[in-house]
Parts: structure tokens; C-alpha cells; sequence
């Protein structure tokens, strides 16, 4: 399930389980709404893209305007495939211009508020996780090579360990990113997910020579594995690819895209 909202020209989806709660603020942009051009059109908030940065720091100006937060409490990572995830606070604010304070790092948890957990995307799924009882935030970035290592699993690890979680309290939401029909794969890379896990297979076709896994109900999947209630993980059933008009996508552009945000903070 989602909710596309509408201000003006810009555009960004949310989770109806997530707005149940006054205290979070939440929303995955579109490529609806900002400045930049050709590959980069419009929403472009990924600063070394290719695009102009000046483009992409209006398009900054423009999102932070429109959802109500400030740039400056910004935290973000430098997103590089893994299964790693990270604590953060205050003192990781403000780098949004420049560079993010860490990197190898694809998924960022919090307990403290007013603080904007970010993570880009463009075809990679974004994993959204809140517990309303111990009060903490969780966004992470699960691309294949991310859902294969089973970062959602490691989020709700850290939750426990970190915040004495209970996983039937938090809810997640998986938001806009490739199909199964579209994430299309070799056999090599069918390999390493069946040597990862062999219930991935479930969640596997194949169609000729080629091979094709459905990472969001893999990702429900792992979670529910760590305890979380199917009952609370929303997928919002948006593909990236199939919906090129609406969101940049790697594949559905060769490459030369801009970069969506998801945009996470308690209040
Ligand atoms: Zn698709």
C-alpha cells in the first residue's frame, strides 16, 4: 500500500501504516518537482549524479521545503551495497552539501528526535522501520546485494541489542523499487542467492535463460524470520522501472539517473 501526495508539482509517496503515527514524518520522493534536466529530470537530490550541483541543491531546497524539515538535521551515509548498519546522532547532522560524515554504512537507526534519517535510491529498495514503543527509527538501503546479506535482518539485530526491542512492536514499510519482473539476473547471480539461502528459491522465476527474485517478499521474508508481524510490514508495491515516468530507475535508464531520497524522523 502507499499514498501518493501531491503539493503543487512535487510529488512523494508515504505508508499508510506509518502516518498512524503524529510523531514521524516520513515520505519516499518521486522524480516529480525539482529543477535539473534531461536524465536528471526533475527531483534530482543525489549530489554527484553527474548532474549540475547547483540543480541539485535547489532540488534539496525545493524537497526539504515542501515535507517541512531542515536540511541541516540531515544524516546520511555513504551507501556502498553492504549489510552494514549504524547508530547515529546529532554529531552526523549537516553534510548533506558536502560528504556524508561515514560510508560502507547502508543503513542508519536512531532514538533521537529531529533528527532526518536519509538514504538515496534509484531502483534499490528502501526499507523503512519504526518501533512506537521504544521510540526508534531505522532506514536502510537493500539492494540485491543488500537483501542477499539481509540488511533487514541486521536492523532489527541492532534494534534489539541496541533498545531491548520487542520485533512484534515494530512496524516496517518497503517502499518504491524493481519488481520481480524487473529485477532480471544471470545465473550467476541466481548462485549466490541460492547459496545464501535456500528458501530463497521461493521467491525465484525463471524465464528462459534468465532469472528473476522478488526482493521485496524475500525482504518480508528475512524480517519476519527476526519476528517481525506480517501484519506489520507494508510493501508499497511501486516499482521504479515499470514507473519510469514517476521515479529515476538505474536499469530503466542505463545508468545515467538521478537519485531519489528516503526521507525518515521522529518528532
Ligand atoms: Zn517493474
Amino acid at each position: 500500500m502507499y499514498k501518493l501526495n501531491e503539493i503543487q508539482d512535487f510529488k512523494y509517496i508515504t505508508f499508510p501504516s506509518f502516518e498512524t503515527f503524529d510523531n514521524i514524518l516520513h515520505c519516499f520522493t518521486t522524480r516529480k518537482g525539482g529543477v535539473s534536466r534531461g536524465p536528471f529530470e526533475s527531483m534530482n537530490i543525489g549530489i554527484g549524479t553527474g548532474d549540475s550541483s547547483e540543480d541539485v541543491k535547489r532540488n534539496i531546497e525545493i524537497m526539504t521545503d515542501k515535507i517541512n524539515i531542515n536540511a541541516a538535521d540531515i544524516v546520511e551515509t555513504q551507501q556502498t551495497h553492504t549489510n552494514n548498519v549504524m547508530y547515529v546522532t546529532e554529531r552526523y547532522k549537516g553534510r548533506i552539501y558536502t560528504h556524508p560524515a561515514f560510508k560502507n554504512v547502508d543503513g542508519i537507526y536512531t532514538d533521537k528526535r529531529n533528527l532526518v534519517l536519509m538514504t538515496y535510491h534509484a531502483d534499490c529498495t528502501p526499507v523503512f522501520f519504526y518501533d512506537p514503543v521504544k521510540k526508534v527509527i531505522g532506514l536502510a538501503h537493500a539492494g540485491w546485494r543488500g537483501t542477499l546479506k539481509n540488511i533487514s535482518g541486521e536492523m532489527v539485530k541492532a534494534f534489539i541489542k541496541d533498545f531491548s526491542c520487542d520485533p512484534g512492536d515494530i512496524i516496517v514499510a518497503i517502499g518504491p523499487s524493481l519488481c520481480q519482473s524487473c529485477f532480471e539476473v544471470d545465473k550467476d547471480v541466481a548462485d549466490m542467492f541460492l547459496t545464501e539461502n535456500k528458501d530463497f528459491k521461493n521467491y525465484m522465476e525463471i524465464k528462459g535463460i534468465k532469472y528473476h527474485f522478488n526482493l521485496w517478499e524475500i525482504n518480508r521474508y528475512l524480517l519476519m524470520e527476526k519476528g517481525i508481524k506480517e501484519e506489520n510490514i507494508e510493501i508499497s508495491g511501486l516499482c521504479t522501472k515499470c514507473r519510469n515516468g514517476l521515479f529515476f530507475s538505474h536499469r530503466g535508464q542505463k545508468g545515467k539517473r538521478g537519485l531519489m531520497a528516503g526521507i525518515l524522523m521522529m518528532r
